[in-house]
Formats: structure tokens, sequence, C-alpha cells
């Protein structure tokens, strides 16, 4: 109903222009996002899944403001190696040699692992997940088109030569000029390379050697370098150029400016392939866990097993902007799941009662407010508070308050009129006590506590703390307690 003038007038920092941006859709009515999507080789960490939540606040924006969404997620099954430059080895060949497990099963087992901490975390499914090796055959031609103008040959394979397009590298903030000569301290050289930053485009297997992913090309039997798997899925699905390409910050440096260099030279312009390239800043943990490599690192199933609902993890990334840091601690964590228990207590009273009109006059000022920071750049801590102020809005009709918070709630995807309290009590896995134990002292205690008993509920207060609950009288939230 909206593009292309889009009443939103929806604002997004597009890294390429380093400018906040007017969003306006190539195709009247449509938005195709791309997102970059998981390596397949581990489990993701939370840190990963900031990228897709990120990218789900994104799409779920779009379709607030009434367009028609394509969003393509790709797979990453091959390509990607250790280094994310040329060097290293293939990560799935990797993790595949120190397994009994084929290469195969290695990437549907961790697609699948990614697609459960999607789902946990009420990312919507896109229109498309596309997997890499389905597109080994497009690749190819793809890279046949640009081969004679851009690409020659060593004996790794075929490289792109990135003198050959206009502004390589335009959109990485850790170009320095040297010599006159682009250099990038990341990128580790390969013998004969023209350029230090030329990439892989086609990866020759080494003679002698075989690698448990490989096809026949023009360039020999090998596999495809990772940068051309965006390329090639985002043409394909999505048309050049697309409205918005995203990924994590670190994709800014190497992964994008390859992609956009292959995309010029597929155009023959200097068309990067999408309008607007987005970026999502980092989670970070001081405590090295994020690390794949560290034996208990932070993966979503880990939080649940410490007693976080998922989306308290959600809620953590709403709390601060896209393009900031944000620095994940368990203490940050639990305050996450408090609001997240706040705002479902206030949503309580509003779940059966019918929907009203959602652009009642007396809440206009707290949709304006939502509004006016979802389209500042996709600015969630502010439109939480929006959220919450309406939600403690007195002498409203309740059914508009409902339709407003479900408008608002489809654009956080906290669930927040689906989700019952219960959901949200998860008890850590090394509880000591199990929850029927705990149920019913905390009963035996409230009667004590209702007959005046207070020796007994003390007492009861002390068997309690033994199993490792706390129990918190007065707490706000009602029906608390603490493990
Ligand atoms: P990968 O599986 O390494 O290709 O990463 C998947 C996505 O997660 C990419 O968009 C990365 O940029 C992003 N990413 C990686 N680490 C973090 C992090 N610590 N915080 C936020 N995003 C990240
Ligand atoms: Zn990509």
């Amino acid at each position: 109903m909206n593009a292309p003038d889009d009443p939103c007038e929806l604002r997004l920092f597009n890294s390429l222009t380093r400018k906040v941006e007017t969003f306006r859709s190539v195709h009247p009515g449509e938005a195709r996002i791309y997102s970059c999507g998981p390596t397949v080789y581990n489990y993701p960490h939370i840190g990963n899944m900031r990228a897709y939540v990120f990218a789900d606040v994104l799409g779920r924006t779009l379709t607030w403001c009434g367009y028609d969404l394509t969003h393509v997620i790709n797979i990453t099954d091959v390509g990607h190696l250790t280094d994310d430059g040329d060097t290293g080895e293939d990560k799935l060949e990797k993790a595949a040699a120190g397994s009994e497990r084929s290469i195969w099963d290695i990437a549907r087992h961790f697609t699948q692992a990614y697609w459960d901490d999607v789902k946990a975390l009420n990312i919507r499914q896109p229109a498309h997940w596309s997997i890499a090796t389905d597109y080994v055959p497009a690749m190819i031609d793809f890279a046949q088109n640009i081969a004679a103008d851009h690409c020659y040959e060593l004996e790794g394979g075929l490289y792109f030569d990135t003198s050959s397009v206009a502004h390589y590298g335009a959109l990485a903030r850790s170009v320095t000029q040297e010599d006159g000569q682009e250099t990038r301290g990341r990128i580790a050289q390969v013998s004969g390379k023209r350029n230090a930053a030329d990439f892989a485009i086609w990866r020759r297997t080494p003679e002698g050697e075989s690698r448990q992913m490989e096809w026949d090309s023009p360039w020999g039997r090998g596999a495809p370098g990772w940068h051309l798997e965006c390329s090639v899925m985002g043409e394909k699905l999505l048309g050049f150029p697309f409205d918005i390409h995203t990924g994590g910050i670190d994709h800014r440096e190497i992964h994008h400016p390859n992609e956009i260099a292959q995309n010029q030279a597929f155009c023959g312009s200097d068309a990067s392939g999408a309008n607007i390239w987005m970026h999502n800043n980092f989670l970070v943990d001081r405590t090295g866990k994020m690390s794949k490599s560290s034996g208990e690192f932070l993966r979503l199933p880990l939080l649940i097993e410490k007693g976080y609902h998922p989306l308290a993890y959600r809620m953590m990334c709403l709390q601060a902007h896209y393009r900031s840091e944000l620095e994940f601690s368990w203490d940050g964590l639990h305050a996450a799941l408090t609001r997240l228990k706040r705002l479902l207590i206030a949503a309580e009273r509003l779940r059966d009662v019918d929907e009203g009109d959602a652009d009642d006059a007396r809440l206009q000022p707290f949709r304006d407010r939502f509004a006016a920071a979802i389209a500042d750049d996709l600015n969630t801590p502010k439109s939480l508070t929006a959220l919450e102020d309406a939600l403690a809005a007195k002498k409203v009709d309740t059914g508009a308050k409902r339709a407003l918070v479900a408008r608002m709630d489809d654009v956080l995807g906290l669930g927040l009129l689906t989700l019952a309290r219960s959901d949200l009590r998860i008890r850590p896995k090394d509880a000591a006590a199990s929850e029927d134990a705990v149920a019913e002292k905390l009963a035996a205690r409230e009667q004590a506590r209702a007959a005046r008993d207070f020796a007994r509920s003390d007492a009861l207060r002390g068997d309690l703390a033994a199993m490792g609950v706390e129990v918190m009288d007065g707490d706000p939230l009602g029906w608390e307690w603490k493990l």
C-alpha cells in the first residue's frame, strides 16, 4: 500500500555511502533483502545470531512499512576459508578431516542447529534459504562471464583482479594507501597475485589431492571461492540491483568489498549490486567463550541450559542499536529477561481482549513514537520504550491497545501475546531440586505465611535455600523465585 512513497520514511545507514539514507525500493511496493548466512562447519554462537536478529528486525520493519518482502539468507557450505582472505583451508573440509562424518553430514547437522536457533529466536523464515552448493553451476557461469575481463589464472585457480574495477574496497574502513597501492593487513599473499587484495574465484584442487566437495570447471576440478556464492545467489534470487544487503561488520572489510567487485564486473558498471549495504556491530564477550574453539562456547542452547529463555537474548539484542557494539554478560542477559517478564505481565491483560482499532486516537502518540524510532535506522531501544509506555497507558480502549501492541510486536518479535509467563521460567539444567519438589515447598510456605506461622515459613525458606532456590518475597514480578 505504501511504496514507492513510503509513509514510514524509513531511514537506514548505508555503509557504502556512510550516510543515513531514505529508503526507496527498487521495485514499487516490494523490498528485497539478501543476508549473508552462516558457515555451517560448527554451531552458531550467539554473536552470529545477533546478525540474524538484526536482519529479521529489518525485514519485519519493511513489512510494517507495507512492503512485500523477499528475504534471502544463504547457507555457506563450501568455500569459506579459515582466513577471510585467500589463505588457509576450507572451514568445512577442515571440520570433516577431523571427523568420521562426511562433509555433507556435517553441513546438514550444523544447518539444522542454526535453523533451531532461528526458530527459538522468533526470526521469521525468509522466502529462500539458499544453499551455496546448490548454486555451483551458476557460480561457474557467473565466473565465465567475468573471467576474460577481470580474472587471471594462477596455479591455485582463477583469481579476480581487483584493479579491474573502479573504487575497489570503497566499502571497507581498513583500507590504507601505501605507495599508491591499496594494502590490507589481514590479507596474506599468494604468490603471483597482481594486487594484494586479489582473491580466488575458483580454487583448483592441487595435483594429487582431492576434496570431498569438488566440481569440474573450465579452470580445473576444484571448488568456488567464498565470495562468489553471495554474488550469484543474490543475482539469481533477487536480481541486480536489489534493495538491501546485510551482514556482520567483519564482512564490510573483505567479503562484501569482494562481492561488490564481482557484481561490478558482472554488471559492467560501477553498480554494487545492492542499493544499501547494512552491517550489524559485534556482540563481544570478555570471557572468550564466543570463540567456537573454546570448550563451552556461547551458544543459544547453553543460555537455555542456564535457565534463560532464548527470547531474553533477543531482548538483549533489541536493547542495543544494531550499529553499537554489545557486550555480553550474564547480568545483562538477566536484566533483559526481567524486562521481558515485565512486558509479558503487562501484555497478559490484553490476551483475551478482542482486537480493536490500532489507529485509535488516544494511542496515536505511542504509535507515532514507535514508528519514528523504528524508522530512524531501526532504533529498537527507543521503540521498546514506546511499546512499554503504550502498555502502561491509562484510560485507553483495551481492544485498541491490544491491536497496537500486536502491530509493535510484529516488528520486535518478542511474542508478547503468545508467550506465557511459565514459558519464561526455565529451570537450569544443573538445578539440584526437581520442579515438583520446589513447587511443593513454595506452596507450603505460602500456606504458612497465610496462617502467619512465620517460624514455619522461615524454616521452609531455609529448605528452599538448601535446594538452591532463593525466595523473593514482595518481588514486583509476582511469580518470581530465583535459582
Ligand atoms: P559466519 O558463520 O562466520 O559466516 O558468520 C555469520 C554471521 O555472523 C556473519 O554475518 C558475521 O558477520 C556475523 N558475526 C560473526 N561474529 C559476530 C559477533 N560476535 N557479533 C555479531 N555478528 C557476528
Ligand atoms: Zn556473503
